[in-house]
């Protein structure tokens, strides 16, 4: 049998693989040793890729009021509703909620739909509860969302500081690459802040357990010792960068108690970071997940900004993603308030340059309704029909008990996926069976924007057909022009030629080089990274101090310390903090097919400090009930100092088809973040009391 390069669909890191069929229905998969990202490495995750094929979970014929259909069927019925809604109520009265899980060819072609020719912006992506807060910051910072920094920096720096992120679980080859390289240079340091211990802080130099929400206390005090140690790049700062004065001023005034750390502590971590030239902040959901998430974020990068430590080997900030293609979903404008190509919706020029590109009929002038914001508007009956691609937001979204009332008293609601068990799928008027990883075909970007190719290795089964497909053939029956792709590669093809005005607009992601590639080629096509070309040395921005505002200076920004919005009282006196399992991804829709990860960690808990749980009159396993003002989970009990007192830690992947009963993010504050939208999901406050089944 051939074996076939491709790309792992889970976390961010973009994994290459090679799979090889076994003419059964099923693959071997090893890591690619040739793969930029992990070099023949793969996690527990991407080990059991193997396991997760099959048909059995599968979602095989188009079905509508629960029945099974053909697609001519079923693409009419999709086409005719929303034209009638449109006809009826405008273009604003319908929504994509899309996925970091689409190929970018899938999401251009969701993008183009939507914006160019509904003529609405309402598409919105899981992708905002993951990295949105990031794109804001890097917009306001940088004047475009531009990650800086590559791979190699994590391998380079002599000091790595992983703040927000549980690197070792969540981005587990990049974990095992930071181990590698300080295995080689023992005087390389890891520092990790977390309210929570985790795996990340097995060996780091020094863990920081700052109160929860307390990061832009951090970095302004960061930023404020940079100052009075006189080690700010001064020639740097008047050369590249303005608002240096406010944002030191404003960090001066912040007051570092608000992290909860010791005089120690704090200066162990200034001593290390203002001491080393080398250093490489590396920020994720913990960050990112927040109503401060954008100014968390900017306090980062201020400190970058105000050193000169940026864009150079081994140094500079560094975001990582949580979803496989949520940085190609960033590049085709995947959230409702960007176009494709890091070009503007709100800019005049920008949007006629797209407008004239597709010949489209309308483009939206204002941004979109965010994720949360648009189950709002689906509760409050303003949109009435709502096709969901490959996400759960029933399950997976802030206050999902109402998420899911929505979604259900939706006047029409199409679901596209692999499978029918989801929360979602379960409501939804028509299903749409998608081909699944190693059944399509297309790219996704890494967190280093390295494109790499996903490629077919399996015969789809049943009636399952690409999601391009899919929105190309509700286009074409929509009456929309420019939707008659045959393969893939046509419309990368077609993305990579307006990637060529955004060239135009002075934006650095151009592959207009590859607007002619053919099939051969592009199926041929080894991983790169973007920019091309010797303009940027080593695949790095900003060492030249070239930003992308008018003026080409990046932006400090004077910060204020926000709490999180959710107040911890006696009514509800634990902080509750949500995030992943190292063996599971996303609602457990492939992961819990394989009984090697499912063994890790099989049923839902909550980790609670052990003084708490005596407080409560709590025994180790026992049941406990959480409650919000939005819902109830229950959970079983983890004593354990990993978590500080009134914290509480609960992992977010089980959902009503797993357990009902933890189902996380019923509990969760609907609180987003003002500028990124992105929600506030492990700050929310919670009670917590015995639970004894009836
Ligand atoms: Fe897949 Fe991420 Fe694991 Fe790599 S680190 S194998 S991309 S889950």
């Amino acid at each position: 049998m051939t074996t076939v390069k491709s790309t792992c669909p889970y976390c961010g890191v973009g994994c290459g693989v090679l799979l090889t069929p076994d003419g059964k229905g099923g693959l071997t998969v090893k890591g690619d040793p040739d793969h930029p990202a992990n070099f023949g490495r793969l996690c527990s995750k991407g080990s059991a890729l193997a396991e997760t094929v099959g048909t059995d979970h599968r979602l095989l014929a188009p079905r509508v009021d629960g029945q099974d259909t053909d697609w001519d069927s079923a693409l009419d019925l999709v086409a005719d509703r929303f034209r009638a809604v449109i006809d009826e109520h405008g273009p604003d009265a319908v929504a994509f909620y899309v996925s970091g899980q689409l190929l970018t060819e899938d999401y251009y072609v969701a993008n183009k739909l939507m914006k160019g020719f509904i003529g609405s912006a309402n598409i919105d992506t899981n992708s905002r509860l993951c990295m949105s807060s990031t794109v804001a910051g890097h917009k306001r910072a940088f004047g475009t969302d531009t990650v800086p920094g590559t791979y190699e920096d994590l391998e380079e720096a002599d000091l790595i500081v992983l703040t927000g992120s549980n690197l070792a679980w969540c981005h587990p080859v990049l974990y095992q690459r930071i181990l590698a390289a300080r295995k080689a240079r023992p005087e390389m340091k890891l520092v990790v802040i977390d309210p929570r211990r985790t795996a990340s802080c097995d060996g780091a130099d020094l863990h920081l357990k700052l109160a929860a929400g307390s990061d832009v206390a951090l970095f302004n005090a960061l930023l404020a010792e940079i100052d009075r140690r006189g080690m700010l790049n001064q020639d740097w700062l008047d050369a590249h960068v303005e608002g240096a004065e406010d944002a030191i001023a404003s960090a001066h005034a912040c007051d570092p108690a608000i992290t909860g750390l010791s005089d120690a502590d704090l200066q162990a971590f200034f001593d290390l970071w203002i001491g080393t030239q080398k250093v490489v902040t590396i920020f994720s959901q913990g960050v990112n997940q927040s109503s401060a998430g954008t100014d968390k974020v900017n306090a980062i990068l201020n400190c970058h900004l105000a050193t000169g430590r940026i864009g150079t080997l081994g140094c500079g900030p560094f975001s990582v993603t949580g979803q496989p293609n949520a940085m190609g979903g960033r590049e085709v404008g995947g959230l409702a308030n960007m176009l494709a190509c890091h070009l503007d919706l709100e800019n005049a020029e920008h949007r006629d340059a797209v407008q004239g590109f597709w010949s489209s009929p309308a483009m939206p002038e204002k941004p979109g309704l965010k994720a949360v914001d648009m189950f709002k508007a689906l509760s409050e009956g303003r949109i009435k029909a709502l096709w969901v691609i490959h996400s759960n937001p029933a399950v997976t979204l802030p206050d999902a008990d109402k998420v899911r009332d929505a979604v259900k008293g939706c006047d029409f609601v199409v679901v596209s996926d692999i499978t029918e068990r989801t929360d979602t799928a379960r409501l939804a008027d028509v299903l749409l069976p998608a081909s699944a990883w190693s059944e399509k075909s297309g790219t996704v970007t890494n967190s280093d924007r390295t494109i790499s190719r996903q490629r077919t290795v399996l015969e789809a089964p049943g009636q399952a057909q690409p999601d391009w497909w899919i929105m190309a053939q509700v286009a074409q029956r929509m009456g929309y022009a420019g939707f008659d792709w045959k393969e893939p590669v046509e419309i990368f093809r077609e993305y990579a030629a307006l990637s060529g005005i955004a060239g135009q607009f002075g934006r650095d992601f151009d592959i207009s080089n590859l607007s002619q590639i053919d099939g051969g080629a592009y199926d041929a096509m080894q991983p790169f990274r973007w920019p091309q070309g010797p303009a940027k040395e080593g695949g790095r921005f900003f060492a030249d101090g070239a930003f992308y505002h008018a003026g080409g200076k990046a932006k400090m920004l004077a910060l204020t310390h926000r709490p999180p919005v959710s107040v911890q009282d006696g009514a509800r006196p634990f902080r509750l903090n949500t995030g992943r399992l190292r063996d599971q991804w996303h609602t457990m829709t492939r992961t819990a097919l394989s009984p090697r990860l499912s063994a890790h960690l099989p049923e839902p808990f909550v980790d609670m400090h052990p003084e708490d749980a005596a407080h409560l009159g709590l025994k180790p396993a026992d049941l406990v009930r959480l409650t919000s003002p939005h819902g109830t989970a229950i959970l079983r009990l983890r004593q354990t100092d990993d978590v500080a007192k009134g914290d509480v830690f609960v992992p977010m992947h089980w959902t009503g088809e797993t357990a009902p009963a933890a189902r996380i993010d019923a509990l969760v504050a609907p609180v987003v973040d003002p500028i990124s939208g992105q929600p506030e999901s492990k700050a929310s406050t919670v009670s917590a009391e015995a639970f004894v089944p009836a």
